[in-house]
């Protein structure tokens, strides 16, 4: 598992790059990435995770400071990541910085949990269940100053906060930018999920019969009937033109500069919320447009509700990103 979004190589610099990349690619580093709490989700910026630096040992120390403040959701987290990302407000000499983000180990390679550091699992849910999702609370860990991820902003070894960005609105929004080829990426799969349960209903449409016009005559088959037209095939139409969007949401996103990453932020947040909700429809429909055979698993659509249902919810709330 990566940690998730490319933060380590947007957020970090290259000492970062250097020690912790090739070590996720290999697996060698198992990563989650800790950002919502339970009192806190699509409010990122309300986090009550709390960071403080002591310049005597060049360490910063992590707390949770209160039940809501426990890392919750956390992809990986409940039985298998040996690293997280966690998101944390920084507060320096009584001042508080806001959210930053910091590389902690929170699990041996032999799999014991760290000491300073408690895990509990999120649960049994209504799909994902090959994710362990958990729970995460910091009891004065320290990590070394130097796992700040510092491209947005940096702390010296006597404890002076260093950033370019002055205005904390800007800086906020870098540390969120991970976060994006997030939504571009579940946009992406929204779309392919769509197509594979329309194939899968429409096919059957064109075998499926069922009662007949005259006496003894053969049965019609549903995709004959104008209602199944109606329910299908708008949603074959909107998937070509949510295909063709994604095609040139990816090509915006590969080609992205530092002019283009608003419109990206946009684009991406708009594009996530719409196909995910179109996929939820589009499954729903072609589940009954199945009948008895969209129950069952090996069919796959009634599955996929239960897979992408939470793609709505994730890497940014449907609601709160329509308001971007
Ligand atoms: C299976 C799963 C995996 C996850 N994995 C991770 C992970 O690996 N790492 C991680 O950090 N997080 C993870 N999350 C957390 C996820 O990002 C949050 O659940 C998400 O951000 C929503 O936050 P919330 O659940 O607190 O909902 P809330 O923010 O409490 O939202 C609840 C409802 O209120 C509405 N709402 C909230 N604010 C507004 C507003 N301003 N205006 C209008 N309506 C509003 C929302 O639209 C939503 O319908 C995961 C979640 C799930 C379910």
């Amino acid at each position: 598992m990566d940690f998730r979004g490319g933060a380590v190589k947007f957020l970090g610099t290259k000492r970062h790059h250097d020690k912790w990349l090739r070590a996720t690619e290999n697996y060698d580093m198992k990563g989650c990435f800790a950002m919502s709490e339970l009192g806190h989700g699509s409010n990122v910026r309300g986090i009550e995770t709390i960071t403080t630096y002591d310049p005597t040992t060049g360490e910063f120390v992590i707390n949770t400071p209160c039940e809501s403040a426990q890392k919750y959701w956390i992809g990986g987290a409940a039985n298998h990541s040996t690293h997280t990302i966690v998101f944390s407000q920084l507060n320096i000499n009584g001042s508080n910085q806001g959210v930053h983000a910091f590389i902690a180990q929170i699990r041996d390679f032999d799999g014991n949990i760290c000491p300073n550091i408690r895990i509990a699992e999120c649960g049994h849910k209504i799909g994902l269940n090959g994710v362990d999702n958990g729970r995460i609370w910091f009891d004065n860990l320290r990590i070394p100053r130097e796992n700040l991820l510092n491209s947005v902003a940096d702390v010296s070894p006597s404890g002076e906060y260093l950033s370019a960005i002055k205005n904390t609105d800007q800086r906020f929004a870098a540390f969120l930018a991970p976060l994006t080829s997030g939504r571009v990426t579940i946009a992406v799969s929204s779309v392919y999920i769509s197509k594979i349960s329309l194939a899968i209903a429409i096919r059957y449409a064109l075998t499926r019969r069922a009662f007949s016009i005259a006496p003894n005559g053969p049965e019609v088959l549903l995709l004959d009937y104008p209602s199944h037209q109606q329910r299908l095939l708008p949603l074959l139409a909107k998937i070509y033109a949510m295909s063709f969007a994604s095609i040139e949401l990816k090509m915006m996103y590969v080609n992205r500069t530092p002019e283009s990453n608003k419109a990206i932020h946009i684009v991406s947040s708009a594009y996530k919320a719409t196909f995910t909700w179109n996929n939820m429809r589009t499954l729903q429909e072609c589940r009954e447009a199945c009948g008895g055979q969209g129950i069952k698993t090996e069919n796959r659509i009634g599955q996929f509700k239960g897979e992408y249902d939470v793609h709505s919810t994730f890497e940014g709330d449907n609601n709160v990103l329509m308001q971007q």
